[in-house]
């Protein structure tokens, strides 16, 4: 009835994507498996209506960055949805797109990448796509590919804008290396592109009208022609005390500020969602081991799927799951400690549970799609995780990706 198995990061499974309506709800698991480990419950009709949504409203080429999830039952769905592109940022990532979808479209997006990498994704893989934010960068993907047929994005960097995290201070050319960059590769490109990340979870639709400009001011420095204009990632998704602006604020945005760029008439705009695409597609099941105060002790934590509720304090949405009865308390707020000895796998939300939480609860934790099961580590021993496929209905919705929006074929 289950579908269980092990999770294993980057190896992709033969396995059509179940319809659906046949898949089983989370509860219904939860009351069969008793599961003791962290159970990973993926939506694929969650994630296909997010990508087909994203890629019906986006007037480009929508590019998934695989880092966010490479879960192949995921990128299954991704396709399922319409997404044909890929921003990979590793040999590996590479190889795993490419032996799932014989004609996906591989972008490699890293600006600085292994020799081996740069020349494997150009032999082996078809890539011809390569993203750069140096001369040296440049250098080393004209010396591994000697192509002739290059796709060469320039990555601008930014201002630290509205995101919650900011990627500018490791990536991007200032706009003097960025026109210089341009220059250097227009000999050598069949396309030539400009690339920025505005950081991820960007709850600000200004800040790619002003990166936009920003790519206006490195063209008209550069005094060269360019093909692509790819706005990168950054689309932002709800969390328990965040509702964003629609996804149609950023694309208004997006087109406004292009359309204002004053392009020739055929450059191409590309994006690369990730955390849009797949967070609502992923909830982890936890159960408590302990309860001391309001503090309570669960399975996963920090070094697993909960990395984002550590440190950086996301409040992931929270819902009890106890099968043999029903909560009767009302909500409180309830810190969460993870399996591991180090003080740091501590998770303080607050998470909003009933007041009545016991051992033996489980819960289910929601939006652990994006940087969720793909951050886990086998620290301390608690290396061990499953993935099921369900049918229910994500715990937190985000303006413009709900579900009834898309009328999706399965
Ligand atoms: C991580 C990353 C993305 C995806 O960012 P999200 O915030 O998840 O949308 C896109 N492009 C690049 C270059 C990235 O590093």
């Amino acid at each position: 009835m289950s579908q269980l198995r092990s999770r294993a990061a980057v190896s992709p499974l033969r396995r059509a994507l179940e319809v659906a309506a046949a898949l089983p709800t989370v509860d219904a698991l939860v009351a069969v498996e008793r599961p003791a480990e962290p159970m990973h419950c993926l939506r694929p009709a969650t994630v296909a209506a997010a990508a087909a949504r994203f890629v019906a409203a986006f007037p480009g080429d929508v590019l998934y960055a695989v880092k966010c999830n490479p879960e192949p039952a995921v990128l299954r769905a991704l396709w399922e949805g319409g997404v044909r592109h890929f921003d990979c940022a590793s040999a590996g990532e590479v190889a795993l797109v490419r032996q799932m979808f014989p004609d996906a479209g591989i972008h490699f997006m890293h600006p600085v990448k292994a020799r081996p990498a740069i020349r494997d994704a150009y032999a082996c893989h078809g890539v011809r796509d390569f993203v750069l934010d140096s001369a040296d960068e440049l250098a080393k993907i004209l010396a591994e590919t000697g192509g002739t047929d290059l796709g060469l994005v320039v990555r601008l960097a930014l201002p630290a804008g509205g995101a919650m995290y900011d990627l500018s201070g490791k990536f991007g050319a200032s706009l003097e290396e960025a026109a210089a960059l341009l220059r250097a590769a227009r000999p050598h490109a069949a396309r030539l592109g400009v690339s920025f990340h505005v950081g991820s979870q960007c709850l600000d639709p200004v800040a790619y009208r002003q990166a936009l400009q920003r790519v206006g001011a490195a063209i008209r420095l550069a005094g060269v022609p360019v093909e692509v204009v790819d706005v990168g990632g950054g689309f932002p998704v709800s969390y328990p005390d965040i509702t964003p602006p629609s996804l149609g604020a950023y694309l208004a945005e997006i087109g406004a500020a292009f359309d204002a760029l004053g392009l020739p008439v055929g450059t191409r705009l590309w994006a690369e969602p990730g955390r849009a695409l797949v967070a609502a597609g992923t909830s982890v099941v936890v159960q408590v081991q302990l309860r001391r105060g309001d503090a309570l002790y669960v399975n996963d934590g920090v070094y697993g799927s909960l990395s984002d509720a550590g440190a950086p304090g996301f409040r992931f949405p929270v819902r009890l799951i106890r099968p043999d009865g029903a909560a009767v308390a009302d909500k409180v707020g309830f810190e969460l400690f993870g399996p591991t000895c180090d003080s740091a796998d501590r998770m303080r939300g607050p998470f909003l549970l009933p007041a009545d939480m016991r051992e033996g609860d489980w819960i289910e934790i929601g939006q652990l799609g994006a940087y969720g099961a793909c951050l886990r580590t086998a620290f301390n021993g608690f290396d061990r995780a499953r993935i099921v496929e369900v049918r229910d209905a994500p715990l937190l919705a985000t303006p413009g990706y709900e579900a009834d929006e898309v009328a999706l074929a399965a």
